[in-house]
Order: structure tokens, then C-alpha cells, then sequence
């Protein structure tokens, strides 16, 4: 750590990999996570990563890519979800569309990427793989991902099966790993920023707390909701499905538990409610009761909107006070 114009900066491991100023990553949010935010998140010394299969086709995240270059000068990444989807995407052509944009860095889910690790690798790509286990990031690392990103229990969207919170996650994965690693789920200020570090993160990786920003393209009713929602208000949906989702309470969410509890639950069953297409709608259109949307346990912190700048700002000097306050404590 050195101190710059009053204010210090951290240098880690994914500062220096990414080339960023401040070990903050925002995540692939589906929907949320376009040029808008990412250039945002990259303007304010962080990363951010765009969710390609809010996109409809290659050629349309590849139109993303040029927007987002227009509005950073900054690094920005791909976010590509391996997970089931109603809409089975054409994941070698948004890869080929990454390589053909000179994208550095790509953010793989939901699967270990091994499928597409050649042709990410043939592109110069750097590959950082979200899961949730110490045993996926063991694997993760074994087939030559550069960087994981670990998801508590806490986070928001799919958390896994195993509902490990970050507290024990974080460093587990740090003693089985020799590579990087981003601390995900629960995290939203300068405290859990400390926290992660201590724990054997080399940054903090956030989504929901960037909906709640003033980039972040939803509608006002969303950024309110999560302000006026605490940490008791998500509930977790496909749980019986294997696929747990981490969503936000409210009525749709009560009917998807409740068709879930009659038991032998199918995809259709609940599509009416689950459905990406529901979610975009009422991002956009400020719904907030009409199907499901992701949340995490971190709406608890959320108590305004700020710009991305002013939050990592914020992020920052609460991070310098905290390590400074350790700092007198220590005798
Ligand atoms: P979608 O409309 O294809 O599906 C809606 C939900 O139903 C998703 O949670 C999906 O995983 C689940 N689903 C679909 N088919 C299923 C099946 N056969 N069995 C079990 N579950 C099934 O979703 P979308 O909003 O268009 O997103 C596309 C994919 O990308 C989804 O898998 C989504 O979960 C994933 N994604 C997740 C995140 C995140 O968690 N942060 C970010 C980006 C993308």
C-alpha cells in the first residue's frame, strides 16, 4: 500500500492483473450490466463486466463492446453465464465476437469453462471464473483460469448449493489456490472491502449495490426497493431444482415457493414468473411485483444512490479509516 494525495491506494494481485486503480469488480449482472455501468465502474478506477446474454445475438454485444470503448478509455470485461437458460445461447460466437473486439478479459458462471477454454485462450483472454466452492476453484484453476471470483451464500443470483457464507469461503479458497482471488457475495462498502482483504481476497467483487447507482439503467422503483428492502427481504427460488436463485421477496416470489412446495416442480411451471423477459420488464418498466429479480443479503447496506464514482470514492476512504483505526489499535 502506498500513500497517494492523502488518499491510499491498494495494490493487489487484480489491480495489477486487470491494470486498475481500485480492487473493485462489478459483476455480470443479466440485464443491468451493459456499457452504461461498466463504463461507469471503469471511469471510477474499478471493472466492470457486461452480461452478454442480455444481448440477443454476437453481433449485438459486439455493438455493446464499440459503445462501451466509446465511453472508457478504461478495461472492461465479458460476463458469459453457463447456466440452464430458456434460450440456449451461441456461446462460441460471443467468444469469437470478444477475441475479434480485443477483449482482455472475459467472467465465466454458472459452469467451469473448460468446453470453451481453448478458444477464450486462442484470443489472449484472461479467464475469471465465478463459483461457489473450494472444489469448483480447485478445478477452475487446474484447467488454467487466471482469476476466481468466490460467491458467498449471501450473494445475489445463483449462490450454489451449498450456502457457504463468505466469512468461511473467502479463506478456504485462498489456502487451495494459487491464483488470484475476488471476494463476491455481501459486499458493499469500505468495511467488507477491509474484510475481504484480511480474509485473503485480493478485491471485492459487488452487483447488487451497483443497481442502486445512478449509471445503473433500471427504472427508479428498482434503485427504491432496494433501498427501503433489508437483509431479511430475498428468499431463494429453484432450490428443489438445483439451479438456486437468490431473488428479491415479494409476491411473485411467494407464488414460485408456493407452487415449489406442492413438489415435483417443472421449469414451466414457474416460467411465467421467472423468465429473463418478466425480469427486463420490470427493470424497465419499475414493476416491481410482477416476477422475480435477483437480490443480495447486502440490500441491508443500501441506503441511497449515488454515481459509481462517488460510491467507490466512499468505498475507498472507509476502507483508509478502517486500516488507519487498526493501525492506532495495534501496540
Ligand atoms: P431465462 O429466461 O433463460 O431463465 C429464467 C430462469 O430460469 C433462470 O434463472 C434460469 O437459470 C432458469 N432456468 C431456465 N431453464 C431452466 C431449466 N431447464 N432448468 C432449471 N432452471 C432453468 O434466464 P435469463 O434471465 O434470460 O438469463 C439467461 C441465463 O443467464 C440464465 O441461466 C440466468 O440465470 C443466467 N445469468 C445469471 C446471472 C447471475 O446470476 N448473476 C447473470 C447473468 C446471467
Amino acid at each position: 500500500m502506498i500513500e497517494s494525495k492523502g488518499k491510499i491506494k491498494i495494490k493487489t494481485r487484480i489491480t495489477e492483473l486487470f491494470g486498475i486503480e481500485r480492487p473493485i469488480v462489478q459483476g455480470g449482472m443479466m440485464w443491468i450490466a451493459g456499457a452504461e455501468l461498466a463504463s461507469a465502474v471503469a471511469n471510477a478506477g474499478g471493472i466492470g463486466f457486461m452480461a452478454a446474454l442480455a444481448f440477443p445475438d454476437a453481433e449485438s454485444l459486439r455493438a455493446e463492446i464499440k459503445r462501451c470503448k466509446i465511453m472508457t478509455e478504461k478495461p472492461f470485461g465479458i460476463n458469459l453465464t453457463f447456466l440452464p437458460t430458456l434460450r440456449p445461447p451461441d456461446y462460441p460466437a460471443y467468444i469469437r465476437v470478444c477475441i475479434e473486439e480485443g477483449v482482455k478479459f472475459i467472467e465465466t458462471a454458472g459452469q467451469n469453462p473448460e468446453k470453451y477454454m481453448d478458444q477464450i485462450k486462442s484470443g489472449g483472454i484472461k479467464v475469471v471464473h465465478k463459483c461457489t466452492s473450494v472444489r469448483h476453484a480447485v478445478k477452475a484453476e487446474k484447467i488454467g483460469c487466471d482469476v476466481i471470483s468466490i460467491d458467498g451464500f449471501e450473494a445475489a443470483g445463483h449462490p450454489g448449493e451449498d450456502d457457504v457464507t463468505s466469512l468461511i469461503l473467502i479463506p478456504l479458497t485462498r489456502d487451495a489456490l494459487r491464483i488470484p482471488i475476488i471476494a463476491s457475495g455481501g459486499f458493499a462498502d469500505g468495511r467488507g472491502l477491509v474484510a475481504a482483504l484480511g480474509l485473503g481476497a485480493d478485491g471485492i467483487n459487488m452487483g447488487t449495490r451497483f443497481v442502486a447507482t445512478k449509471e445503473a439503467p433500471v427504472h427508479e422503483n428498482i434503485k427504491q426497493a432496494l433501498i427501503n428492502h433489508s437483509e431479511l427481504d430475498t428468499r431463494l427460488i429453484m432450490r428443489s431444482m438445483r439451479n438456486t436463485e437468490r431473488v428479491m421477496h415479494n409476491k411473485a416470489v411467494d407464488k414460485v415457493l408456493e407452487i415449489e412446495g406442492r413438489g415435483n416442480m417443472r421449469i414451466e411451471d414457474i416460467v411465467p414468473f421467472v423468465s429473463g423477459l418478466v425480469g427486463k420488464q420490470m427493470l424497465d418498466c419499475g414493476d416491481i411485483e410482477k416476477g422475480t429479480i435477483a437480490a443480495g443479503q447486502s440490500m441491508g447496506f443500501i441506503r441511497d444512490i449515488p454515481t459509481c464514482k462517488e460510491l467507490l470514492d466512499r468505498i475507498m476512504e472507509q476502507a483508509e479509516d478502517i486500516i488507519k483505526e487498526i493501525g492506532r489499535k495495534i501496540v
